[in-house]
């Protein structure tokens, strides 16, 4: 599943291919990926596309008209951006002209993903289904006391919470693992076992590798491409996430794999306690 990084790549390729350019025709081919696709008909045409940014895992794209596309790639969405004229492939649901005689097109086998136009009340205005996200991990308020006054009073797992889009959003399964490892702290301790000071070390290296994973393009685990079909290098970089079996780059132990609150965790035993 596309994560933080990965949608970050996506809303820079599109960025650079699709800004200032006019919306002049909608086609929708079927009825509803996760959401209906009706609302895609509403936009206003001629409207000039004038700001991408992204809020977790989503991909907003503003128009001159104060209305906004709301994308999510779902499991294994992609998008891509191509001359009008060529054939549609079987899953590229949503087809937008532009004035320039490119089509910009959203591919989504398993229609878990979907792409929707909101209306906004301001220009930057965030809409309104994503009003109840957390902060974003590169927001400066994002800081190890937040992160300490929002969980050292929760019994739930780290791990888990550090998935949770409310207390901050962008950290998924890959990066968890990969975030805790480096800050040699067990998937398995609970929330209010977490030091102020353990806080600030999971701050500082979510950080970090969202940053380092966005600078290689992402993480291309199973089918995530990016809006030019390249592949995500920091797979290349991962030292815990799908390396169960081998050894730890630290202390040799074995990396192990095992199942928290329904998602993988892998992990070093000895290394992190
Ligand atoms: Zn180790």
């Amino acid at each position: 599943m596309p994560e933080l990084p990965e949608v970050e790549t996506v809303k820079k390729a599109l960025e650079k291919v699709l800004i200032h350019h006019k919306i002049v025709a909608t086609n929708t081919y079927i009825d509803k990926m996760r959401y209906s696709v009706d609302s895609l008909h509403d936009v206003k045409l001629n409207s000039e596309i004038i700001a991408f940014r992204r809020r977790g895992r989503y991909i907003i794209v503003e128009l001159d008209s104060n209305q906004c596309y709301i994308i999510h790639l779902g499991m294994s969405g992609s998008m891509r951006v191509v001359v009008d004229n060529e054939p549609r492939k079987k899953h590229e649901h949503v087809l937008i002209s532009l004035d320039n005689g490119m089509s910009w097109r959203f591919d989504c086998p398993r229609r878990f993903g979907f792409m929707v136009l909101e209306q906004l009340h301001e220009r930057g205005n965030e809409p309104l289904i994503l009003a109840k996200l957390g902060i974003e991990p590169f927001d400066e308020k994002f800081t190890g006391g937040y992160l300490y006054k929002k969980i050292h009073k929760r019994k739930v797992k780290i791990k888990t919470l550090l998935m949770d889009n409310s207390i901050v959003v962008g950290v998924g399964n890959i990066y968890v693992n990969e975030v805790l490892f480096q800050c040699q702290i067990s998937p398995y301790r609970t929330a209010d076992s977490i030091s102020k000071k353990e806080c600030e070390l999971l701050v500082k290296n979510i950080k970090e590798i969202l940053a380092r994973a966005i600078e290689a393009g992402g993480t291309t685990i199973a089918d995530f491409k990016g809006v030019d079909g390249e592949e995500g290098k920091f797979v290349q970089e991962l030292l815990v996430y799908g390396k169960h079996g081998e050894n730890c780059p630290v202390c040799r132990n074995e990396i192990i794999k095992e199942v928290i609150g329904s998602r993988s965790a892998f992990y070093c035993k000895k290394c992190q306690k």
